[in-house]
Formats: structure tokens, C-alpha cells, sequence
């Protein structure tokens, strides 16, 4: 494929949150330090109004665990063996939440492969057509699953923002972390997108492709602003793609990848 080869030192980059063991032991020592000093217990912090419940602006539903990937970090262990799916009823019961909760501005869906629960496009046109912006959390290669041909389109059409998993931006940590020849699809993926508009410069999609890294192993995510910049790069110059910014996660130790 066009560009694998030239990637070099740059592709290792995806991985510069790799920690020595030497600095992991260094940083637990001001951690150890802190339980030490006998910290206030936490619902003493509570009591004392340190938490304060502000307005719901922000939903997200989890409408399913089936994936067709199966990732090495997942924290709700989707997979394709999964069959747990949100259906029409609970989705009928979240519109009613959501009409009873005026604050709410944004339905942020994810899963599982959220586009593959068959309530997604339902749940999707009817949040967008209530005025809600709505973002879909994709993993890039459910575009090219059995009837989704169109999906592309559905997004466009309903105005949804992709926020979409690339942990980098060569093949090698992408295949390893998220199964093999998924970053040749996710590839292919972006560039449908990008065709349809989303995260095209000018695009009225412009800001609409968003994407997300989180680390490989036990380690935190490099800076984010300088990484986006590295993405930018090599995923232009490499493979025409644009995108909008990217996020940098860290990976929670539970689940599978606890
Ligand atoms: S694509 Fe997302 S939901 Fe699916 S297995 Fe990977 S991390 Fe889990």
C-alpha cells in the first residue's frame, strides 16, 4: 500500500507515551506520598459541596455491545460474540427522557459498533430531526459490514459528527490493538468520508470528522496538540485525508484490558 514504508520514525510516534519503568516508578512515588498524607476520605469531600450536580447537557447511549471488531483494550469486551442490543422500546423511552430533559443539547451514541444496532438510524433521524447535535462514535470499519453501504450518506444526511478510533496513523499499532487489516479499512473508510464531505476543509462537514487515539499499552496518550499535528501530516501527505482535530483518551484498566 501507497506510503507504508516511508512512515519510519514518525509512525513510532503513535507509541512516544511509552513510559520507562524507571519514570512508572517514579511517578507512583508522589501517589504513595499523597495516601500517605491521610487525604480526606472521599465522602467527607462530598459532604463538604466538593461535587455539585450541574443541568444534563450532555447524553450518551450505550445502545449495544455487538462489534464487529473485538480490540485488545475494549472496557465493554464488545465483540462480534455479543448479542446484547438496545431495542425500540428503551430507544422510545430515551426520546421521552430526552423531551423531559430541556438542558440536553447534544445524543452522543456509542457501543459496540453502535451503527450495527438496527436502532441506530431510527434513534439517529429522530434525534436529529428534534434538533439535538448528534455524534456517532465509529470504529471506521462498520462502513463496510453487510447493509451499510449507505451509511455514509444517513451521517451526511442527518448531519451526525463521526468521532472515529485511529490509535495511528501506520498500520502496525492500528492492526495490533484492533485486528488484522483494519487500518487498510479504516483508511478507506475516512476517504469515503471525506468524499461525502466530513472533515473537508469549506465542507459544511468541516467540523465533523473528528479522531481519537488512545494507547496501545500500559501508558498515558502523547500531548495531544503535538500529536494531531504528526496525524495531519503523514495522514494528508500519505493518503489525501482530512479531519477536523483529534483526541487524544487514555485507556481505563478494566474489562479487557485490565
Ligand atoms: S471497535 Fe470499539 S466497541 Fe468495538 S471492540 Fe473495538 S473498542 Fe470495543
Amino acid at each position: 500500500m501507497r506510503g507504508h514504508y516511508r512512515l519510519g520514525a514518525r509512525r513510532r510516534q503513535c507509541a512516544a507515551g511509552a513510559v520507562s519503568s524507571e519514570r512508572q516508578r517514579s511517578e507512583r512515588r508522589p501517589l504513595d506520598e499523597v495516601m500517605r498524607s491521610a487525604a480526606p476520605p472521599f465522602a467527607s469531600r462530598l459532604r463538604g459541596g466538593a461535587i455539585v450536580r450541574k443541568p444534563t447537557e450532555i447524553v450518551q447511549l450505550n445502545i449495544g455491545l455487538y462489534c464487529n471488531q473485538a480490540c485488545s483494550h475494549c472496557h465493554v469486551e464488545s465483540s462480534p460474540l455479543r448479542t446484547e442490543m438496545m431495542g425500540r422500546d428503551v430507544a422510545l423511552r430515551v426520546l421521552e427522557l430526552l423531551e423531559r430533559t430541556p438542558t440536553v443539547h447534544t445524543v452522543d451514541i456509542t457501543g459496540g459498533a453502535p451503527e450495527l444496532n438496527r436502532e441506530f438510524r431510527f434513534l439517529t433521524a429522530e434525534c436529529a430531526s428534534r434538533g439535538y447535535r448528534v455524534i456517532d462514535r465509529c470504529n471506521l470499519t462498520a462502513l463496510f459490514e453487510p447493509e451499510q453501504e449507505d451509511l455514509v450518506d444517513f451521517l451526511a444526511e442527518n448531519n451526525v459528527e463521526v468521532v472515529a478510533s485511529l490509535p495511528c496513523y501506520g498500520p502496525d499499532n492500528v492492526d495490533a490493538q484492533r485486528g488484522r487489516g483494519v487500518f487498510d479499512k479504516s483508511i478507506a473508510a475516512l476517504q469515503a468520508l471525506n468524499a461525502r464531505g466530513f472533515g473537508v476543509p469549506g465542507s459544511p462537514l468541516e467540523t465533523h470528522l473528528s479522531l481519537v487515539y488512545n494507547p496501545s499499552g500500559a501508558f498515558l496518550a502523547p500531548e495531544q496538540a503535538k500529536l494531531e499535528a504528526a496525524y495531519k501530516d503523514e495522514l494528508h501527505s500519505t493518503w489525501g485525508i482530512h479531519f477536523h482535530r483529534l483526541l487524544c483518551l487514555n485507556n481505563m484498566p478494566v474489562k479487557r484490558f485490565g
